[in-house]
């Protein structure tokens, strides 16, 4: 078989993943041929395609070798690595920072939760047996797996599980269902899965240039700049209450010497909260801006 020379990424077909998914993409600048409802989408400047699949099938289509990188949820590629020989060979290269939810264990509202151990001899329910597998061995609890495909939620009350575990966001689902969270088994998030070595030929060199845009991407995406005036006094206070550490900048301010205007490029969003509390410190006229573009 001629080994490809163009790069192929899979990615959600339809679901929560694929505009985000599609966004990021196309902000580390690759375009892709229109054909939503196809399997194959052809990548116009560079040397990469799409392949439009189920989520539950990028991890496999990426041991196989059909595609070399997949955009894919956690709890998925987690997944694929616990129940799959294969699975090893995988791993998580960068976490993408959308697609956040949690992969949980959920008890019928009335039933009180304290500790791992109340789930003894209980049947619970799940798409992820090996996640769930996994986390009742780390803490000694010995409970049936019910493996069920979908509608997971319901079997509490069909009265073909004592409990489930299941994806959970808003947790509005569990509480349509009468179910409370009890125990966080995964935090998950979409992330860029791929091999753990990438290959040393030329679809390695696209992969690893495209990994440098990524994290370009992401970086920006996830900086803000701050501006503000605040008092001399305050700089060290300030400062520390500044998201991801940055050095700032300062800028003298005419005709008032116990005065500066900082500058700071800060990693993560800025809360309301921080804000208030640099207000408090001394802080005012604070702007937070979004990043375009960042070269250093
Ligand atoms: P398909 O198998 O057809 O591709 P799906 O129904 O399995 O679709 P979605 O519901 O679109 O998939 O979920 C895809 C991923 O989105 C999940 O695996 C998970 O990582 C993430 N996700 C984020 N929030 C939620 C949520 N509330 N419920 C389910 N998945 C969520
Ligand atoms: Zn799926």
């Amino acid at each position: 078989m001629k080994s490809r020379d163009r790069l192929r990424i899979a990615m959600q077909k339809s679901g929560r993943l694929t505009e985000p998914a599609q966004d990021l993409l196309a902000r580390c600048g690759l375009k892709f041929r229109q054909s939503r409802d196809k399997l194959f989408c052809f990548g116009e400047g560079e040397p990469v395609d799409l392949l439009l699949v189920r989520d539950d099938d990028i991890p496999g289509l990426i041991a196989e070798g059909v595609c070399d990188l997949g955009i894919v949820g956690r709890n998925v590629l987690r997944e694929f690595q616990l129940t799959n020989g294969t699975g090893s060979e995988l791993s998580e290269l960068r976490p993408l920072g959308f697609g956040h939810c949690r992969l949980s264990i959920a008890l019928p509202q009335e039933d009180a939760y304290s500790e791992p151990s109340q789930l003894h001899g209980q049947r619970i329910a799940t798409s992820y047996p090996g996640l769930l597998g996994e986390w009742l061995r780390a803490h000694g609890v010995d409970a049936r797996v019910v493996m069920l495909a979908g509608s997971v939620e319901i079997a509490p009350r069909l009265g073909t599980a004592d409990a489930i575990c299941d994806l959970v966001s808003s947790g509005a689902t569990l509480v349509a269902n009468q179910l409370r969270e009890a125990a966080v088994v995964v935090e998950s998030e979409a992330v860029l899965a791929g091999r753990a070595e990438l290959p040393l030929d030329e679809r390695g060199e696209i992969a690893e240039l495209l990994l440098r845009r990524l994290d370009g991407v992401i970086q920006v995406r996830d900086s803000r700049l701050i501006l503000m005036q605040a008092p001399r006094a305050a700089l060290d206070a300030i400062t520390r209450l500044l998201p991801g550490a940055p050095v700032p900048t300062l800028t003298q301010v005419d005709g008032a010497p116990d005065q500066v205007v900082l500058q700071a490029l800060c990693a993560g969003s800025v809360s309301w909260r921080q804000l208030e509390d640099m207000k408090r410190a001394g802080a005012r006229d604070m702007l937070v801006l979004p990043v375009e573009k960042m070269l250093a």
